[in-house]
């Protein structure tokens, strides 16, 4: 473990608009979605929010947090 550290994953319902920094799209009013809090390694606290589905998607990669943000395609009921 390096100075850098990650966090516990939270799940939440969505009271206001949020955006998924792994595929970059809206994360709607009412949805549940992926928060992550934590701090870096100069005490800066960092927030990252996720939809289920990326979220999910990026745990199953073998080094999960190494991504661009963006870069993730988005789940496919988002884009209905
Ligand atoms: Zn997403």
């Amino acid at each position: 473990m390096s100075g850098y550290f990650y966090y516990a994953a939270i799940y939440r319902r969505a009271r206001k608009a949020h955006e998924c920094i792994a595929c970059g799209t809206a994360i709607v009013v009412g949805e549940e979605y992926t928060e992550q809090v934590g701090w870096d390694e100069d005490g800066k606290m960092r927030r990252h929010r996720y939809h289920e589905e990326c979220f999910d998607a990026l745990c199953d990669d073998s080094n999960p947090f190494e991504f661009t943000p963006g870069s993730l395609p988005p789940p496919e009921r988002t884009t209905e």
